[in-house]
């Protein structure tokens, strides 16, 4: 079970230039990898002779002297909410499920002229709406961890970038691309033992990306090291004037202080995340990062963010509204799925009613309604509102310190069919990631350790506004300090 497809993206790069295997013997490797573990379900569309060309590309580059960047030859799973040129991109919806893009987003282009090896388009919820990707019109992924002690129930890998996580955790991929919009890269990674990374709001281009909340949604790495990650985001991220939205920035380098250690940062640990019912095993976790960041030489500090209890809330406010503005584009006309009707009226209705699961119809109803008149200074506009008061809270906390702890979820992966019948409690999974992502922030989930019954829990570290470095610095020591060498059995 060792070898080829327990690589890093840095032991990659390492045997790939010493001439230790090819970038076509790792793909194959890979390819296997995905072939023997289909019953995760982690990939919506698999890319096996687009990996060899890929691959093949990368060799004859390698051939002849060149690299196309750090990335060049490692085989990676593409979320299936970017747009990828000629090949099916379905954002896990019925109503994309013939979808071939005649573009390419800006990210999985970077991606690609970076020199990675695309094997195959990640499963996710619909349209990246849950939190245990259950909700895609393929089917759920499973996570690869199974719990100890005899209870072998079915794990969820978290989400919505479910498949992308799954397939790191599982060796399927080195890495995979995520997108983030309350908690979708953190989340999952935290569910299945891996590194995921939100950056800045504005730092990764959303051009071609699927659009749920245009205010929240960010692309950004799933690796198995921290280091990984900010290779990885060092391809994907820059600015694109495609989006209006992304930052006019140049992208510093991401590891510029990877192993610099903690010595003298401040980190924060705000109170008002140790929410009423939070398992035993989630506080001891949060307790050890921050004895582990003290062990190094951090000062770590209580802080107060006052307005975090409203975040929640109002995401379930602002992200719906924008989702139901974002949605409307499918109609039947445009993309995808049409089914017939006797008018131009009832067409659309056929064809959103079909097209559209359960959970993505309860997000446009919420939406419109928060949306309408009447409902609009009531709803959004006092979100957007407490929105502002929720970054005030971290603008003042970062006046103080250079990062700040938290859990990354309130639980461990829980069983498939658990929570499934009430969202809000499927909602609450999303109570530490969301504060960032109101407030635009980078964030970083690394594995810390297991929980009772063995199964991987993630420590969250938020950071300044484009201050990546400095999370990535962090986090490393994280790392180093959690020495997390665990892996799903069998994988
Ligand atoms: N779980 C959250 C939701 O359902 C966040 C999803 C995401 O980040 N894409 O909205």
């Amino acid at each position: 079970m060792s070898g080829l497809t327990d690589l890093t993206i840095a032991g990659a790069r390492a045997g790939l230039d010493s001439g230790d295997f090819s970038a076509r013997e790792l793909a194959q490797a890979h390819i296997d990898a995905m072939a023997q573990h289909k019953a995760l379900n982690a990939f919506i569309t698999e890319t096996p002779e687009r990996a060899l060309a890929d691959a093949d590309a990368s060799d004859a580059r390698r051939a002849k002297g060149e690299s196309a960047g750090p990335m060049d030859g490692v085989p990676i799973a593409m979320k299936d909410l970017f747009c990828t040129e000629g090949v099916r991109s379905t954002a896990g919806s019925h109503i994309l499920e013939p979808f071939v893009p005649p573009y390419e987003s800006t990210v999985s282009g970077k991606l690609k002229a970076g020199g990675s090896v695309m094997l195959g388009k990640a499963n996710l919820d619909e349209f990246a709406m849950g939190s245990a990707n259950i909700t895609s019109y393929f089917g759920p992924v499973t996570n690869p961890w199974v719990a100890g002690g005899g209870d072998n129930r079915q794990r969820v890998p978290g989400g919505s970038s479910g498949g992308s996580a799954a397939a790191v955790a599982a060796r399927i991929a080195i890495a995979a691309t995520g997108t983030d919009t309350g908690g979708s890269i953190r989340q999952p990674a935290s569910f299945c033992g891996i590194v995921g990374l939100k950056p800045t709001y504005g730092r990764c281009s959303r051009w071609g990306i699927v659009a749920f909340a245009s205010s929240l949604d960010q692309a950004g790495p799933m690796t198995r090291t921290v280091e990984d990650a900010a290779t990885m985001l060092q391809v994907m991220a820059g600015h694109d004037p495609k989006d209006s939205t992304s930052a006019p920035y140049d992208t510093p380098n991401f590891a510029e202080k990877l192993r610099a250690g903690v010595k003298g940062l401040k980190i924060g640990v705000p109170k008002e995340y140790r929410v009423d019912g939070m398992p035993a095993e989630i506080d001891r976790i949060w307790h050890q990062g921050a004895d582990w960041l003290r062990a190094q030489g951090a000062d770590v500090v209580e802080i107060s963010l006052p307005h975090t209890k409203y975040a929640l809330p109002t995401y379930y406010i602002i992200a719906p509204a924008e989702a139901s503005s974002n949605l409307a584009r499918y109609d039947g006309v445009r993309y995808g799925l049409r089914v017939p009707g006797k008018d131009l009226k009832e067409m659309y209705e056929n064809t959103r009613a079909e097209g559209f699961g359960a959970e993505v119809k309860r997000r446009i109803m919420i939406g419109t309604y928060v949306l309408s008149a009447g409902y609009y200074d009531a709803y959004y506009l006092k979100a957007q509102k407490v929105r502002s008061l929720i970054l005030r809270d971290f603008t003042q906390a970062f006046e103080q310190v250079d990062a700040i702890l938290t859990p990354t979820a309130p639980s461990a992966a829980f069983a498939l069919g658990e929570k499934q019948d009430d969202p809000v409690q499927m909602y609450l999974n999303d109570v530490f990631t969301v504060p960032a992502s109101m407030a635009g922030l980078p964030a970083i989930s690394v594995p810390g350790g297991l929980s009772d019954e063995g199964l991987p829990l993630g420590l969250h570290l938020i950071g300044k506004p484009f201050d990546e470095v400095t999370l990535v610095q962090v986090a490393q020591a994280l790392e180093e300090a959690a020495g997390f060498s665990a892996r799903p059995a069998g994988y």
